[in-house]
């Protein structure tokens, strides 16, 4: 008797820990995944460049996990998914959920398609802590700010699901009959700009799991005051394994409580845990305010007279301001496709605050520079810093760029 088959669509889950779509499918007996650039529903957020760097290596290592077997395919998903069931026969289909606008909108109708067909599809959770509709106030409204969200909201809920091992047995279908499976994906661009950014990282599930190991030993124990000091290592540099899903938050969660266990419950263990409840937030509010990567959250904002000065935004995107912190992490964003959080923030309000450029200019840059450019988080922390966001530092605050400078780097090193 033919072995079950069930088709595995991987996309923001590129591991084989704790991924609950293919332990599922690999328990129901043989597997046959794929991947999907879909460029065609994801309108201006199509990823930017540093972001296809990342993936294309990414995809690469999860095809070697998965012995050779993962088949990749490029163009809209509504179209290639049913021809794909229909040549191999296929009749279940499993994926984790993603919350971009756009992807919610595109499974959806995809969904609808497939129930027509008569196939068997089941989605997970493989992304976040807490579902966004799982978390609501009282009155059955969502949160706008962060800490009632994370404290009376995501914390008063059952604790986030244990992760997952790898799936037990992993049998690869043979999808060698599927010659649209071998697509290039032609992920990098023809200049290699990107040696510095190669130098820096090491995308894929090993490369995730072996960043996590090296903070809970080295980083995680003064976490709350290394995190704010951009020279040091003090913070995990998990966010574009995370945005990736070489790694699940559940297995960081977990595994900065364990590497705690027996230690005096702390701020850094508590400050690091709340560092990926402000992920969940993002998430949150994209999902309940879907508008917030391109509208105002808060609509008094429209009226904001913002400049229109191309020299000045050239200059902060060239790390040229004159402003050494500010261009220093410019050029940190450059080199390495990342900048550390207290300099993302120091930079954002030096454009939006002090040159008045639109934050969408910053949030834009950042979208093709970050090899974790992330539409939740991005917007979310655009948002925040420019004032116009969800509890957001009022207008009025601006961060002073060179007290910033002294306060965080007094001797310049970074
Ligand atoms: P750690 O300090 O080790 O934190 C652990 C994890 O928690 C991170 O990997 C990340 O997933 C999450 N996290 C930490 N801080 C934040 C935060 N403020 N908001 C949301 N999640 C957080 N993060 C992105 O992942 N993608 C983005 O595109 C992005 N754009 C940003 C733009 C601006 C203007 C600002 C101010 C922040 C942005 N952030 C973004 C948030 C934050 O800067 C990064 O998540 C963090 O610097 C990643 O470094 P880390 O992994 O070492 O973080």
């Amino acid at each position: 008797m033919a072995i079950p088959t069930t088709l595995v669509w991987f996309r923001q889950d590129l591991r084989l820990e704790d991924n609950p779509a293919l332990c599922h499918a690999a328990s129901q007996g043989a597997v046959l995944p794929i991947y999907i650039l879909d460029d065609d529903n994801s309108g201006e957020w199509s990823m930017g460049e540093a972001s296809r760097w990342w993936l294309h290596h990414s995809l690469m290592q999860l095809n070697k996990s998965l012995d050779g077997g993962l088949k990749l395919f490029k163009g809209d998903p509504i179209e290639i998914l049913p021809q794909l069931l229909e040549s191999t026969g296929i009749r279940t289909v499993v994926w984790n959920r993603c919350y971009e606008p756009w992807r919610t909108a595109r499974d959806t109708q995809l969904k609808h398609h497939l129930q027509q067909l008569d196939i068997e599809l089941t989605s997970f959770n493989a992304q976040l802590l807490w579902e966004p509709w799982q978390v609501l106030k009282n009155d059955g409204t969502p949160y706008r700010v962060f800490t009632p969200y994370y404290r009376k909201g995501c914390l008063q809920q059952p604790p986030p699901r244990l992760p997952l091992g790898k799936p037990d047995k992993l049998l690869i279908a043979n999808g060698d009959m599927l010659e649209s499976g071998n697509r290039q994906l032609d992920l990098l661009p023809t200049v290699n700009w990107y040696s510095s950014i190669a130098k820096t990282w090491q995308p894929g599930e090993a490369g995730a799991a072996e960043r996590l190991s090296r903070f809970l030993q080295k980083a995680l124990n003064h976490y709350k005051s290394g995190r704010d000091i951009p020279d040091n290592a003090g913070t995990s540099r998990l966010s574009p394994h995370l945005h990736f899903g070489e790694i699940s938050p559940n297995q960081i969660w977990y595994a900065a409580l364990q590497a705690s266990e027996g230690k005096p419950a702390g701020d850094n263990l508590d400050c690091f845990l709340s560092e990926l409840g402000w992920r969940e937030f993002s998430y949150y509010l994209l999902y309940h305010f879907p508008e917030l990567p391109g509208q105002n959250f808060q609509p008094k904002f429209d009226q904001f007279p913002w400049r229109d000065d191309p020299q000045a935004l050239d200059a902060w995107q060239q790390g040229r301001t004159g402003i050494p912190i500010v261009d220093a992490g410019m050029r940190e964003l450059w080199q390495t496709g990342y900048m550390h959080n207290r300099v993302r923030m120091i930079a954002g309000s030096l454009l939006v605050k002090n040159l008045l450029l639109h934050w969408r200019h910053g949030a834009n840059w950042f979208w093709d520079c970050l090899v974790d450019a992330d539409l939740a988080s991005n917007s979310a922390s655009w948002q925040w810093v420019a004032g116009s966001g969800a509890d957001a530092a009022p207008y009025f605050r601006i961060f002073n760029p060179v007290t910033q400078g002294q306060k965080f780097d007094p001797d310049g090193l970074y």
